[in-house]
């Protein structure tokens, strides 16, 4: 049809007699009109004819121009930056090739989620013959709900908005970008061509330029310049794709793991990355029952003063998984917070803490890792004091370890969650100290009690003349502001003497004491020396 229109358009401007150019010289000509204003009869005739030519010239002109649009945007696929950065700047809004129903999204009027899956499931459909390859890209955006908290609704919206326009001058009229949940989008390629390999580069070279025209120019709103960070994952209709929600949940399994290697990459799905899932979520719910069965187990690592005694010790957890074997906290942390159960962990290592303190002796105390996601939780610090005052523990006894992530997103709430703890009694201990970047400024805002500094420095001494400024001054900085200094990862004499003769006030390490399981710690506590382990 638009063809069609053009070659109309094209042959009626090169004929002076053609419809386009009478009607013209009839506006443009006031004798003639002043002529047949005098003949009423022919006066109504031609108005009306010329009122419907004009009515048709002008929809022509439309299409024309819609159908020219169109083609740009086409044109620019496979988008590359160049060409989606030329589109962006001349293609009209999105609103305006978007015919508006109720199956468009409100706020960005795209095609809603139902529409997708209906297109995806068509393409499903026409790959079974192997022909028409097609793929689908997940774009997730790392941490909307942070910029919304900021800057506010209406700027979150703006983002939302722009995104999506972004998207679609990516792609092409043919393509479906959809936003299928909050700040998530999803595009569906199609078309992409009888051979698998080919049809890959091709969506791989697509998702790569619609992210570089995502990420490489901030969205500005209100004054305001918001670069974005994005993860994204992509995965192949093809003759063996079975049906929509395979697909969906394929796309999703890569921009998850897109997600977990840390965001800002593109990674596309494939048989490695669905075992790997599978292997996880088997781990995953191994681990949600080892949890509510209370198999996991908690270790001790005592921490040695200047006077060789014991004045604490940290709790740390192990899980020994029946077939596996040890799974390292490193690993079944984080995944605990994925699995929504880092909080009853929490409190079960809390309960086990508060226990442990009546069978220890009476001056030393027992230090408990608190993860961010737990400590800024609302009903945080109504829960520790329930075991509190369940077990009957002494507070002050109590140590809770944290890392600086803790208060990375918001100063004001961890400083009030430290704050109501410290009314419970319970005293802080800044962990990985020297490991990142920490605001010395918010050690005073913060009530911290004590810093733990992170074995990355300890391994350097006494030799290493970096780790030894980066000590001392740890050192120093602790003794000006009254914070207690607890030195981890001490692995040999050398460094346990350099500490000691600097100021560290106790030391926790493999030269001491390995962790041990709880049991056989309250057992020969009265024995305990810091040395070489055997
Ligand atoms: P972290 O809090 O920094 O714990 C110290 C880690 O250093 C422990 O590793 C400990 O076993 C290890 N370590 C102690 N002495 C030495 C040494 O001399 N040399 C070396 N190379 N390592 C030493 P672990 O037990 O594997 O724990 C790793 C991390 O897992 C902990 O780091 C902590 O962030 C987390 N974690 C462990 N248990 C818990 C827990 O109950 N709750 C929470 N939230 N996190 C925990
Ligand atoms: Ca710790
Ligand atoms: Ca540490």
């Amino acid at each position: 049809v638009l063809a069609h229109i053009d070659d109309y358009l094209s042959a009626w401007q090169a004929n002076p007699q053609s419809p386009y150019f009478r009607l013209l010289s009839h506006w443009h000509d006031p004798v003639r009109q002043e002529a047949d204003s005098n003949a009423p009869a022919y006066w109504v005739l031609e108005l009306t004819l010329a009122g419907v030519l004009l009515a048709l010239v002008g929809l022509l002109l439309l299409y024309w121009r819609r159908g020219r649009a169109l083609n740009r945007i086409g044109a620019a696929h496979p988008a590359t930056p160049e060409t989606a950065r030329e589109a962006l700047q001349n293609h009209a809004s999105p609103g305006e090739s978007v015919r508006l129903n109720t199956f468009h999204d409100a706020l960005t009027e795209l095609p809603q989620r139902q529409v997708l899956l209906g297109r995806i499931e068509q393409t499903v459909a026409l790959a079974a013959n192997g022909e028409a390859h097609a793929a689908i890209l997940v774009f997730d955006i790392f941490g909307f709900g942070k910029i919304n908290d900021t800057y506010g609704q209406d700027v979150a919206d703006a983002i939302l908005r722009e995104i999506s326009r972004r998207l679609l001058v990516g792609t092409r009229p043919r393509d479906t970008v959809s936003r299928t949940a909050g700040d998530e989008f999803t595009v569906l390629l199609t078309m992409l061509g009888p051979r698998v390999e080919e049809a890959r580069r091709h969506a791989f070279r697509v998702a790569h330029a619609l992210y570089r025209q995502l990420t490489e120019e901030p969205i500005e709103v209100g004054g305001e310049q918001i670069a974005l960070r994005l993860s994204v994952g992509f995965t192949m209709i093809h003759a063996c794709s079975t049906d929509v929600r395979q697909v969906l949940r394929e796309a999703g399994m890569a921009v998850r793991a897109a997600e977990a290697g840390g965001g800002d990459r593109i990674v596309p799905f494939n048989q490695a990355l669905q075992a790997e899932i599978a292997d996880r979520t088997a781990l995953e719910r191994d681990l949600a029952l080892a949890v509510q069965r209370t198999e996991l187990a908690m270790y001790i690592q005592p921490q040695f003063d200047v006077h060789n005694r014991v004045s604490g010790a940290e709790l740390l957890a192990r899980w020994d998984h029946p077939t596996r074997g040890p799974v390292p906290p490193g690993q079944f942390i984080p995944m605990l917070v994925g699995i929504g159960l880092l909080q009853p962990f929490t409190l079960w290592t809390l309960q086990v803490a508060c226990e442990a303190l009546a069978t220890l002796r009476g001056d030393m105390t027992l230090s408990v890792n608190i993860s961010p996601h737990c400590l800024l939780r609302a009903d945080f610090v109504d829960s520790v004091r329930t075991v509190i005052r369940e077990t009957d523990a002494s507070a002050h006894r109590l140590i809770f370890e944290i890392t600086e992530e803790a208060w990375l997103d918001d100063l004001d709430l961890a400083a009030h969650k430290i704050f109501e703890l410290s009314c419970l009694g319970i005293r802080f201990s800044l962990d990985d100290f020297g490991a990142g970047y920490t605001n010395l400024t918010y050690l005073r805002r913060l009530a911290i009690h004590e810093l733990k500094i992170d074995r990355s420095q300890i391994a350097g001494l006494p030799t290493d003349r970096d780790s030894r400024a980066i000590v001392h001054m740890i050192l120093g900085m602790a003794g000006q502001l009254g914070l207690r200094v607890v030195a981890e990862g001490v692995e040999t004499e050398a460094q346990a003497g350099y500490l000691l003769q600097h100021g560290c006030d106790a030391l926790q390490g493999y030269w001491c004491a390995r962790p041990m399981p709880l049991a056989a710690w309250i057992a020969q506590q009265h024995e305990a020396v810091c040395g070489p382990v055997p």
